[in-house]
Parts: C-alpha cells; structure tokens; sequence
C-alpha cells in the first residue's frame, strides 16, 4: 500500500500526560505546547483516567488542532506491565468508565507499600513526599516518587531513580496487578476506539513472549503499535517498524511527554514514521 507522504509526515503526537495521570502541565498546557511545537494532530493519553479530555479537546480545537480522545491502559500480561493506548474513544463510554476505574483501584495502596517498601532501603517518608507532586491521591505513580527521589537529591533524574530504586527488581518496586489484555482491548472496541500496544520496545520479554503477546493481541482484534515514541531509542524506531512490516500492524507516533526537560523528547519534535509505514491516524483525517 502506497501512503500519501502528505499523511505519513504531518505532525501527528498521539501519546502524552497531563496533571490528571503523571503529568506536569494541565491539559490545556499541554494542549497549547503541542500547538507551538507544530503539531496538528493531538490525542491526550492519561493513564487509566478520562478526566482531562474535555479540557483538552476544548483547547485542542480552540488551536486549530484536530483532537482524537484517548487513554492509556495499563495492563499485565505475563506478569509484566504491558501499556495499550486507546485512540479515538468515546469518553462517556461507560463500559471504558467503569473499567478504567477498576484499574486505578488499587494506586493508593500500592503507593503506601512502596512509601514502606523505600523507607526499608533507608529512605524514610517518601509516600508523603510523592503526594505532594500527584493532583489526584489516587492517581499516585511510580513517576511521582521519582520526582519526589529527585527532589531529595538522591538521583539525577528519574529515569536515574528507576534504574536504581523503582523499576523492576529494584528496593521500591511493588508488583502490581492491572487490568486483563483482553479486557482493556474490549473496553477501548466498546467506546469506538483503537486499540494500540504502546513503546513495545520497554518490555523485556523473550522473543517467544513478544510473538505471543503480538500474536494474542491480533487474535483480539488489535493492529497498530507504536513505532516512533518518546520512550523508544532511535534503533528500536527501526527494530519496531520491521516488527509492524512483518506484522501489517498500523503504526502510531507520539513524544510519551510527561513534563519540560523530563523524558528524551518534547512534543510533536519525533521524526516522522518510515514512509513506507500505514499511519494508524489516517482513518481519522
Ligand atoms: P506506574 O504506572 O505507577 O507503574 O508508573 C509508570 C510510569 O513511570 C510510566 O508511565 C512512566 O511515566 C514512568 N516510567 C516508567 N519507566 C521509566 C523509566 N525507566 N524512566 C522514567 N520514567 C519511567
Ligand atoms: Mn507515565
Ligand atoms: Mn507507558
Ligand atoms: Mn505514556
């Protein structure tokens, strides 16, 4: 399939974070950092939350840019985290209301056990310290404990503070159950959405595990994953762009920003996708 090089090179950021999940700026910041970074297509992706969507289609479509509403789903598959982003769903959706408040059960206490988990390893009151960067207690994140960490000057950054202290087999980590993979794509179906694995590329699951999560994730009716993100490397951009060749899977592309001078990329400055790729955002044009 040829793709217009029009569609496959405009500025589409179709994942990013508001004060609502482990953002930085509100929606309508975000919505407004976007615009003056050149993009023209822009879906907010909150984790597991819905509640900046009004603001941030209002301040998308008072800029001039199209807006698809979106979310960001975390999932466990495996064991391991897997994160799927819904574009283009209805946000009254009841079906995706309930399921993702069924997901965010469970943060508040998690963010207990990891405040008790950290004060083990010598850290002491860094539950209190995160509340204090979360809008929302119950939206509490692995990202706000890490601002917190940053903060105490017992890191550099916070991709620093996961390497050392939150990621996984680390003092602080506390496994979590998410939701299902098969629910989390039929709730993104049920409200109209697409379903997309989000920065494949973060996984560390054997090639046997990522045919099989491919695999199952075709079975339930999904065909896009992200190739050009904020969270991939430039050779993994190249290692999940075969992977969508392969696969026929759409390919999406978005920065993942979570805040100015956190994360490897701001909004809409990625490359554009390999020209070759079907943008998953035609559909929408
Ligand atoms: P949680 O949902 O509480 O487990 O937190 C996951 C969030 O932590 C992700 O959405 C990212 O924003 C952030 N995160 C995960 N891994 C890293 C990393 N290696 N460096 C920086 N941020 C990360
Ligand atoms: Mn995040
Ligand atoms: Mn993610
Ligand atoms: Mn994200």
């Amino acid at each position: 399939m040829l793709v217009n090089p029009e569609i496959v090179t405009m500025n589409a950021d179709l994942h990013c974070h508001s004060t609502v999940s482990d953002g930085q700026l509100q929606p309508g910041e975000v919505a407004a950092r976007a615009h003056a970074n050149g993009v023209t297509m822009w879906s907010l992706t909150d984790h597991d939350q819905l509640g900046g969507q009004r603001e941030a289609r209002d301040a998308a479509e008072a800029l001039g840019m199209q807006y698809l509403s979106g979310v960001e789903i975390s999932v466990t598959w495996a064991g391991r985290t897997v994160h799927v982003v819904g574009l283009n769903v209805d946000p009254e959706n009841q079906e995706l209301l309930d399921g993702l408040a069924a997901t965010r059960d469970g943060r508040a206490a998690r963010g207990e056990a990891i405040g008790e988990a950290l004060a083990k390893a010598g850290i002491p009151n860094a539950y209190e310290g995160a509340l204090r960067y979360v809008a929302d207690p119950k939206m509490i994140s692995r990202t706000h404990f890490a601002r917190y960490l940053v903060e105490a000057g017992l890191a550099q950054s916070t991709s620093d503070v996961f390497a050392r202290y939150l990621g996984e087999g680390k003092p602080g980590y506390i496994g979590h159950r998410w939701a299902k993979l098969p629910d989390a794509i039929r709730w993104i179906k049920t409200a109209g959405g697409e379903p997309v694995i989000a920065h494949p590329g973060r996984y560390v699951y054997s090639q046997t595990e990522f045919a099989a999560l491919f695999d199952e994730f075709i079975q339930l009716g999904g065909n896009a994953i992200e190739v050009v993100t904020g969270s991939h490397t430039p050779d993994q951009y190249r290692e999940y762009a075969d992977v969508a060749r392969r696969y026929g899977f759409y390919a999406s592309r978005g920065s993942d920003f979570h805040g100015a001078g956190e994360g490897r990329i701001d909004l809409g400055q990625l490359p554009p996708l390999p020209s070759d790729l079907k943008p998953v955002w035609e559909r929408w044009l």
